[in-house]
């Protein structure tokens, strides 16, 4: 009983406190907090947000990537406003009567009595004649605002974009921000929103009905004032960037240079690119789906993103894990016959016949039969079961940044591709495979997958002698220069700094008489390895990576032209070019070698349009095609008899729809293109498709 009662008295205290709390902020809200006169009287008081300046992006060099530029918001709050000249106000704004219709209907479902965009990002131009005849129409206003502008139209995969934030955006942000702000979606503007965007804040005016100003509200009590965000200093040099996308113009690949002593990436090409410019203004929504519907993928950013099998300059990693291994040292010598034979008939080719060669000889000729033997020695004659010692090897190489994420201030990078044993195990059925069962490890093809990012990392680490720091794009934040403590670590590879000495000196030779001879630089020694990858849906990738000069070396740079042939052909100039114009910024090359360069159109080549005696065909082919799509499904049809119709699909009119099909299709589609034709046809027999494939 003595509890129910202490119980009900508990209670009785709880509803007391609870109503004396809401009488209190009653008396609070009416009588003694003047703040809530706003909002009562809110058809004389205006509540203008100040929107802080983002952040300016610079460059290594302090000159200027992103900045901001003015632009106008035209506001309106549906319920103060008056009848007025709906046409005259439309052609102030350069409108249309529907869109001015619509857009009024949208504004007063949002609210009547507060304030949402009429009409985004007026020009200054606009905006000041419109400013001048405001008082005619009561309701509206200006808000300033400032958009992003890039002044040189470059790195755009890298700087990322803004656009206004989405419903999941502004819950994640915990209301941060309000609908029609802007925010970080991609590249630097996403990884850095936080310190780029700055601090809103508020102007409370007195406004008269006719849309005059009247001074400011309680003399600016409830104003807050905008505090800007951080500058951010990039580690990228515009000037390589720069001419990075111009020599990759017409090409599909990336660059990526890094400062091995820092860490700091100073160009990120991705090719194809954008004028970031697109994605700002009020053609912004147009041109992001031109962008996402190009074949070319310009959104898709590859020095983070593209994986590829890298090709002969994984030898480099192969001989200096081989070293740490003692497998081999740099005198150990192997006889190439032109190739490496391995299990019962396995045969890796070779260029040619390279005779007997030392590792720096095997690493100057890219020989595949030395990387052969030390692969199969490293994996098979370990001391332990080859499937461990494949793991052994598996975890040297990982160390390198290979197979994961190398935590770059980017969003969406990949971590690439370094099988593991079980995949093997698997595939085989059985733990008792070796080296001849992945042979092409060796000489980094197969099941390796490796962004250009992470290729430019291993270069780094080759010019450091062994260890990298985390490569990053920002170098410093804001006034006081702050540098994120993760990117001053050193990270070790596990090698020790003796086994760099024969690779690089085989490098080097590469350069200054190996297969990038072509890509030698007057008075700098470069050290480089070319690659060339096979790729299964065409021509080659052509790859180089280097660092120069061979002593403090100030640059490390991988390149990837895709479709492109020879890593001497394409990657390694390219390369060269860079290097010689940040080190020396000038280039001692005649003006035909970059030419060369810069007028290559290597972009796949892209279906030839039907030639006009053509369009007959293949306009029957759409037709042929559209009426497959459009027929029944076979249970719907009550064609017979069964087997002529039988006979006339599959003997007879396909192979006429085929020979269609290969007048216009080009050859690498056609396979796809018959396979999907077979299909309908298997699936859909009826009536009408053998009369519609007689009948053309
Ligand atoms: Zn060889």
């Amino acid at each position: 009983m003595d509890s129910f009662f202490s119980r009900k008295y508990v209670i009785q205290a709880i509803f007391i406190a609870i109503t004396l709390t809401l009488l209190l902020r009653i008396f609070y809200i009416q009588v003694v907090d003047d703040q809530y006169l706003l909002s009562a009287n809110n058809n004389v008081l205006r509540r203008l947000i100040i929107y802080p300046a983002r952040g300016i992006i610079l460059d290594r060099n302090l000159k200027v990537l992103a900045q901001n530029e003015p632009v106008y918001d035209l506001m309106v709050i549906p319920g103060q406003v008056a009848p007025f000249d709906t046409l005259a106000f439309c052609s102030l704004i350069a409108i249309s009567k529907t869109q001015f219709d619509k857009q009024f209907i949208k504004a007063k479902k949002y609210s009547l009595y507060r304030a949402s965009v009429f009409e985004k990002q007026l020009s200054a131009k606009t905006s000041a004649g419109l400013q001048e005849r405001l008082f005619e129409y009561p309701g509206f206003y200006v808000q300033n605002r400032s958009v992003r502008y890039y002044p040189d139209s470059t790195a755009a995969q890298f700087l990322g974009y803004i656009g206004e934030v989405n419903d999941r955006e502004i819950e994640k942000s915990g209301s941060f921000y309000n609908k029609g702000d802007y925010i970080g979606k991609s590249g630097i503007e996403k990884s850095y929103e936080d310190l780029l965007r700055g601090q809103r804040g508020v102007r409370n005016i007195m406004v008269d009905v006719h849309n005059r100003e009247k001074g400011r509200f309680f003399e600016g009590k409830y104003d807050t004032l905008a505090v800007s965000g951080d500058n951010l200093i990039a580690s990228l040099d515009k000037r390589i960037q720069l001419m990075g996308e111009q020599l990759m113009r017409n090409k599909i690949g990336s660059i990526v240079a890094i400062e091995p002593e820092t860490g700091e990436i100073l160009a990120f090409v991705s090719s194809p690119g954008y004028d970031p410019n697109m994605m700002v203004g009020r053609q912004r929504g147009n041109n992001y789906m031109k962008l996402l519907d190009d074949s070319n993928k310009p959104m898709f950013i590859r020095p983070t993103q593209a994986e590829y099998p890298p090709g002969s300059i994984f030898k480099i990693i192969n001989a200096l894990v081989a070293q740490q291994f003692q497998t081999i040292d740099y005198n150990t010598i192997y006889s190439c016959p032109g190739g490496y034979r391995y299990g019962y008939r396995g045969f890796m080719k070779c260029t040619h016949v390279h005779g007997s060669l030392n590792l720096i000889g095997a690493i100057q000729e890219s020989c595949n039969t030395y990387f052969g033997y030390t692969y199969a020695k490293m994996v098979d004659k370990s001391g332990l079961r080859p499937i461990n010692g494949f793991r052994k090897w598996r975890e040297a190489v990982s160390k390198f940044g290979i197979g994961g994420k190398l935590d770059i201030d980017l969003p969406g990078e990949r971590k690439g591709l370094l099988p593991t044993a079980e995949l093997y195990t698997k595939r085989w059925k059985s733990e008792r495979w070796g080296s001849g069962f992945n042979i092409s490890l060796s000489i980094g093809q197969g099941e390796l997958g490796i962004t250009p990012l992470q290729m430019a990392n291993v270069v780094a680490i080759v010019a450091n002698r062994g260890f990298y720091y985390k490569p990053h794009l920002i170098k410093a934040i804001g006034a006081k220069k702050i540098i994120r403590p993760e990117f001053t670590q050193k990270n070790y590879v596990g090698i020790d700094t003796q086994y760099f000495s024969p690779v690089i000196e085989g490098m080097s030779r590469v350069v200054k008489q190996g297969t990038a001879y072509y890509s030698k630089i007057n008075d700098i020694e470069m050290c480089g390895k070319t690659g060339t990858v096979q790729n299964p849906h065409g021509e080659n990738h052509s790859v180089f990576f280097a660092f120069a000069p061979r002593n403090n070396p100030k640059i490390a740079i991988a390149v990837v032209v895709e479709n492109a042939g020879y890593g001497a052909t394409w990657s390694a100039p390219i390369a060269s070019l860079l290097v010689e114009k940040y080190l020396k910024d000038s280039i001692s090359r005649p003006k035909y070698y970059t030419d060369r360069l810069l007028k290559a159109n290597l972009l796949p080549k892209k279906p030839i349009p039907l030639a006009s005696k053509r369009v007959k065909d293949s306009l029957r082919l759409v037709f042929i095609k559209d009426s497959l799509k459009k027929l029944p499904e076979t249970k719907n049809s009550n064609a017979k008899p069964k087997d002529t119709l039988k006979r006339n699909l599959t003997i007879k009119t396909p192979k006429k729809l085929l020979d269609t099909l290969r007048k216009n299709i080009p050859q690498k589609n056609l396979k796809k293109e018959k396979d999907s034709l077979k299909k309908y046809i298997s699936t859909k027999k009826s009536k009408t498709i053998t009369d519609t494939l007689t009948k053309k």
